[in-house]
């Protein structure tokens, strides 16, 4: 048979196209440049985590330093836009007002947002950022701030609005995540029960909580409470995945938390998971 010029062209055409719809990754905006942890470990174990396969293209955008000048500042300008989502490994001064409100916008438009410990102590006076992240720590938060989020040892989901300052943690240690939706796609798949690296377990977060989703908690001693280890917020029109794990490289490092990191991006970026569980997923 022969073929035409024409057949030929459109048979390449959707090969092409075809094969740039499978391939295209996901663009992630990873933020850092100020951290009371030590991100400059940290940020490398995230972005080896995502370029683990080809699903995600990682940028890196790093502030100024802290103290720096408005004009510093002024340099700084992340085209959020130009992102499928907006990862924070970022604890440190206030952004520019001007960029605040271009991650607002972003976010509440349809964009994406991953938050990881440390980058929930942020912005503490900053509302919708607490209302992006749903609960978090330190930063003067207090019953001002919201409720306290936690599981009670029936199960039950609580907003417990008592006084108090918002974040605390006890000494690291290996820690068991136990499953609280096991439907979720970021969670689906998972153990009930797997146990995470050496970490902080982050208690007593507090924030707005409005439209937070807890997919998983651990037992602190420090509280006495299943604290919240996978959230998910909606904000506005756009999703966003929060983990309170990874005080550290070596807690980044495991694989539980990489892949929980993976999943809960590409579902805040898309909506979906298509990522699977590593063979060597904690048990
Ligand atoms: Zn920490």
């Amino acid at each position: 048979m022969k073929t035409t010029p024409w057949a030929l062209l459109l048979a390449i055409l959707t090969a092409f196209t075809l094969s740039a719809a499978k391939k295209a990754p996901i663009r992630v905006l990873l933020i850092d440049g100020q951290n009371n942890h030590n991100w400059k470990a940290t940020t490398p174990v995230m972005v080896d985590a995502l370029r683990k396969g080809d699903a995600f293209e990682v940028t890196i955008s790093t502030t100024p330093p802290k103290k720096s000048a408005a004009d510093a500042w002024k340099k700084w300008s992340p085209a959020f836009k130009d992102f499928d989502v907006t990862l924070s490994n970022y604890n440190g001064d206030l952004w520019p007002e001007k960029v605040q409100g271009e991650l607002v916008n972003y976010v509440k438009g349809g964009g994406a947002f991953v938050v990881v410990h440390a980058a929930n102590n942020a912005f503490g006076k900053w509302p919708e950022y607490n209302r992006m992240i749903g609960l978090g720590g330190w930063g003067g938060r207090n019953e001002k701030s919201g409720p306290y989020l936690y599981f009670d040892d029936g199960g039950k989901l609580v907003r417990d609005p008592r006084p108090g300052r918002g974040g605390s943690h006890g000494p690291q240690s290996a820690f068991k995540v136990t499953l609280r939706d096991e439907e979720h796609p970021i969670t689906k798949g998972m153990p009930k029960v797997w146990t995470h690296a050496k970490d902080e377990l982050y208690d007593s977060l507090r924030g707005p909580a409005e439209e937070v989703q807890v997919l998983a908690t651990a037992y602190s001693e420090k509280s006495k409470k299943h604290e919240p280890m996978i959230m998910t917020i909606s904000y506005g029109k756009g999703r966003v995945f929060h983990s309170p794990m990874g005080h550290a490289d070596y807690s980044m490092k495991c694989i539980g938390f990489q892949d929980t990191l993976r999943r809960g991006t590409e579902w805040a970026a898309t909506g979906k998971v298509t990522i699977g569980l590593s063979e060597d997923f904690p048990k």
